[in-house]
């Protein structure tokens, strides 16, 4: 299956953030009158909902080599969400370190993983849903995505390797790349 590029529109999660907590801290609703609602024009779509969900998340990731983040969906709507880091209980990169073989740290857990392993833990079935991921998966990742049924995976940024992209895509899995214009986070 071919990999489609699709431009990523540009969410400024910072400046909403921003904006949210001025108005929270002022007890009021996040768009007041003196904050600038997003206009119909500026509406984001469910791809750039989903994938700045991803970015979001990605910045709980414990290890230093890379911050990624993933959102299983399904129709528009969040079924689980991931980020790299250490087994529940292990210790994290950042506090001891990567842990390094073959160029890679093997103490953590990749982000796609975690979040179909949050899905299995709370009943939700994977099949045939969306991922939305910061960076494209690696092997084992693949894997594991092609195994619990996933059909699409968005990718804003690609991975070092491409090997999981070429098993994602001759196992029948659409990928797409949302390009992006800037960081959203
Ligand atoms: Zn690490
Ligand atoms: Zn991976």
């Amino acid at each position: 299956m071919q990999c489609v590029n699709v431009a990523l529109e540009t969410v400024d999660v910072k400046h909403i953030y921003k904006t949210q907590t001025i108005a929270n801290n002022a007890s009021s609703l996040p768009w007041n009158q003196n904050m600038e609602f997003p206009s119909a024009r500026q509406r984001i779509s469910r791809e750039s909902m989903l994938m700045a969900v991803a970015q979001i998340v990605s910045l709980r990731g414990t290890c230093q080599r890379a911050r990624v983040g993933a959102v299983l969906s399904r129709d528009g709507r969040i079924l689980s969400v991931g980020y790299v880091g250490s087994p529940p209980g292990s210790a994290h990169c950042i506090d001891v370190g990567c842990q390094i073989e073959n160029d890679g740290c093997i103490r953590t857990q990749h982000a796609e993983a975690n979040a179909v392993a949050w899905a299995a833990r709370s009943g939700v079935s994977t099949e045939g849903s969306t991922l939305f991921v910061t960076h494209s998966p690696c092997l084992s990742c693949a894997k594991v995505l092609i195994a619990a049924g996933v059909s699409k995976v968005y990718y804003a940024e690609p991975y070092r390797l491409a090997y999981g992209l070429s098993l994602l895509e001759s196992s029948g899995v659409e990928t797409v790349h949302l390009e992006e214009s800037r960081h959203v986070v």
